[in-house]
């Protein structure tokens, strides 16, 4: 009988737990693979795990988490309808941005999950996000856009905004979060 998404994505964490591939696993406490359905329409990438998602093993938990909570409530949407996950799965030390090299070598386990999950609509938190599948873009650029991709042989819908963590530093910045997650809900017919 063939593997269930669930059973594939406890493997790849199985994987990112035991991985030693960049020194970042030395310095954290727990690997934060994503946590989820499994099978979701919608699955959310932010950047690399913070101090309490590190303690915890599980994303946006600390105060990005609280923002990104009442984010998806004004679109009607429950966590346990979609996958969070991040560019990174262990913390970088005081929450430095991800080096490249590190990005290299960590995220073919965010392709697996994807491949895994075959979400339609994902929503990149942050620049390194978007900057994984747009190289060549800007934030602030697209951010808000409703962008069509096929990758990696998946059809998919990106909506590239600011990084939550942004929205708890400056105002406008939570105004165009605040804008975005509109416009994600008025797509998804949920507002
Ligand atoms: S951050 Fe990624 S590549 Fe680095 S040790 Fe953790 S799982 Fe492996």
């Amino acid at each position: 009988m063939p593997l269930t998404n669930s059973q594939q994505l406890d493997y790849v964490a199985t994987l990112i737990t035991d991985c030693t591939k960049c020194p970042l696993y030395k310095t954290a406490t727990h690997s934060v693979p994503g946590s989820g359905n499994p099978t979701a329409e919608i699955v959310f990438i932010g950047e690399a795990p913070g101090f309490f998602e590190d303690q915890q093993g599980l994303p946006f938990v600390g105060n990005s988490g609280k923002l990104l909570d009442k984010l998806l409530l004004t679109i009607s949407l429950k966590r346990e309808e979609v996958f969070i996950a991040n560019i990174l799965k262990h913390r970088p030390p005081e929450n430095r941005d991800p080096l490249p090299d590190e990005i290299r070598v960590c995220t073919p386990y965010l392709k697996a999950q994807l491949k895994i999950i075959k979400p339609k609509i994902i929503i990149t938190l942050g620049r390194f996000a978007m900057n994984y599948f747009f190289p060549n873009e800007s934030i602030s650029r697209i951010r808000g856009q409703i962008r069509s991709l096929v990758w990696q042989d998946l059809p998919l819908t990106i909506i590239p905004v600011y990084h939550p963590s942004a929205g708890l530093r400056n105002g406008a910045m939570l105004q165009s979060l605040t804008d975005d997650f509109k416009t994600i809900g008025q797509f998804l017919g949920r507002i």
